[in-house]
C-alpha cells in the first residue's frame, strides 16, 4: 500500500515549497496505510480541496483497486504493486491560460489506463509530425484512413490472431498494387471483445498516404474497395471475406489541424478497447471483466489449456506484450537529425506561449475516504518546473 512519504513529496518539488500537512516530518510518523488520516490543517486554507478531474479519478479507482487485484490474481505481483502506486501523486502546473498535468511514479504497464492515454498523446504528436513532414515534401499527397479486420477468435487464440494479422499486413504492403497505391503507411493494432460472445476481434487502423493522382479518372494507382478487400483477403489467406473500411481522413495534415489531430487520435487512441477489460458495476464501482468467471486459457506455463479467472486480461497481456503496436513505413519514420528546417525547441516555446506565465505547481495526493477515492490538495510550489513535458489532460 502506498504511503504518504514526505521525502518522496519534497523530492518532486524544489524549494520554496509550502506543505500544508501539519504532521511530524520523520518517516516513521508517515507510515500511514492507504486510508491515511486527514492531517491537521496549518496555514493552507485549501488543504483537502479536491482536484475535481472525474476521468482521472475513475482511472485511479480502477488502477489501485480491481485492476491491481486482477494483476495479482494472474501472478503479476510486481506489476500489481507498481499499479497501486501509479499516479497516486499528481502535479498540476498552473499557467495563466491553462494547466499541465504530471503524474508521479507511473507504472507504464500495458493495461494501465493513464499510461495508455499518455502513450496515445505522444503517438499523435510524433506520427502527426511525421505525416505533416511527408505531405510538405510531397505536395498534393493526402492520407486515407482504413480498417483491416480478421474474424473473431476465442481468448486462447488471441496471441495467434495478433501474430497472423501482423504477418498478413507485412505481406499486404509488399503487394505490387498496394505499393503503387499507397506511398506511405501507418498501422496501429486494436483489440476489442464482444461481451455477449466473449470473442475477441483483432483489427488494424491504418493510415495510407496516396499521391496527387490517386483519385484522378483512369488513375492506375486507384484501388477500388473490392480490390482492396481482395488484396487483404489474399494476404490473410482467409477463406472468408474480411471486413474492410476505407475513407478520406478528415482534417488538415500540413499543417495539422484540430480535426486532423482528432482523426489521428481515432487511429492511435488505444491498443485495446477499454470495454474488453473494464466495466462499471451497477452503483458505479469499476470492475474487471472475467474476474469472477472462468474461461479456457493457456497461460503458457507448460500446464496447458485449463479453466482460469481473469482470462480477458491474461489474453490481452499475452497477445500485446513486447509487440510493435504501432508501425510505419520507413519514409514516415523520418530522420529528425537531418531535418534542419525544424527547430526542435519551437514546439515547446509555442506551447509555453499558449499557456502564458507560470503561476504555481499544485500537488495532489490520491486517497480513499469511506470507499470513495479522489485527489486532494496537499502542497504547492512556486518554483518553475524543469521542462520535461507533462501530459495534457482535459479539466
Ligand atoms: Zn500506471
Amino acid at each position: 500500500m502506498p504511503h504518504l512519504d514526505p521525502a518522496q513529496l519534497d523530492a518532486q518539488f524544489t524549494p520554496p515549497i509550502e506543505r500544508c500537512l501539519d504532521e511530524p516530518a520523520h518517516e516513521a510518523a508517515w507510515e500511514h496505510e492507504w486510508n491515511w488520516q486527514t492531517p491537521r490543517l496549518c496555514e493552507f486554507d485549501n488543504y483537502g480541496k479536491r482536484l475535481g478531474n472525474k476521468r482521472l479519478s475513475q482511472f485511479q479507482c480502477i488502477k489501485v483497486g480491481p485492476l491491481a487485484d486482477a494483476l495479482e490474481d494472474i501472478g503479476e505481483v510486481d506489476a500489481a504493486q507498481a499499479m497501486r502506486r501509479c499516479g497516486c501523486y499528481v502535479i498540476v502546473d498552473r499557467y495563466e491560460r491553462g494547466t499541465v498535468f504530471r503524474a508521479m511514479t507511473e507504472c507504464n504497464h500495458l493495461v494501465c489506463p493513464t499510461a495508455q492515454r499518455r502513450r496515445a498523446a505522444k503517438l499523435v504528436e510524433e506520427k502527426g509530425g511525421a505525416i505533416e513532414r511527408y505531405i510538405r515534401r510531397n505536395p498534393g499527397s493526402r492520407p486515407l484512413m482504413a480498417t483491416l479486420t480478421t474474424k473473431a477468435v476465442a481468448a486462447y487464440d488471441l496471441w495467434v490472431a495478433v501474430d497472423q494479422i501482423f504477418k498478413a499486413f507485412s505481406k499486404f504492403t509488399r503487394r505490387v498494387a498496394i505499393k503503387r497505391a499507397f506511398l506511405a503507411w501507418l498501422r496501429s493494432l486494436e483489440i476489442s471483445r464482444n461481451p455477449q460472445t466473449g470473442l475477441f476481434m483483432v483489427h488494424l487502423h491504418c493510415i495510407f498516404i496516396v499521391g496527387p493522382d490517386y483519385f484522378k479518372p483512369g488513375s492506375k494507382e486507384y484501388l477500388s474497395f473490392e480490390k482492396l478487400r481482395a488484396a487483404w483477403k489474399a494476404s490473410l489467406r482467409a477463406d472468408y471475406d474480411p471486413m474492410v473500411r476505407i475513407e478520406k481522413m478528415r482534417g488538415g495534415f500540413a499543417p495539422l489541424t484540430v480535426t486532423g489531430r482528432k482523426s489521428l487520435q481515432e487511429a492511435l487512441k488505444y491498443c485495446f478497447k477499454p470495454g474488453a477489460i473494464f466495466y462499471t458495476k451497477t452503483g458505479g464501482r469499476p470492475a474487471i471483466v472475467g474476474a469472477t468467471t472462468r474461461e479456457l486459457f493457456d497461460p503458457n506455463d507448460g500446464k496447458g489449456l485449463r479453466w482460469l479467472t481473469n482470462v480477458p486480461l491474461r489474453a490481452i497481456i499475452q497477445a500485446l506484450k513486447d509487440r510493435r503496436l504501432v508501425e510505419t513505413s520507413g519514409n514516415l519514420k523520418g530522420n529528425l537529425d537531418l531535418d534542419f528546417t525544424d527547430d526542435p525547441d519551437a514546439e515547446t516555446r509555442a506551447h509555453e506561449a499558449e499557456l502564458g506565465e507560470f503561476i504555481c505547481s499544485d500537488l495532489y495526493a490520491w486517497r480513499e475516504v469511506r470507499g470513495r477515492g479522489d485527489f486532494f490538495f496537499v502542497g504547492r510550489s512556486f518554483e518553475r518546473p524543469a521542462n520535461e513535458g507533462g501530459f495534457a489532460m482535459g479539466p
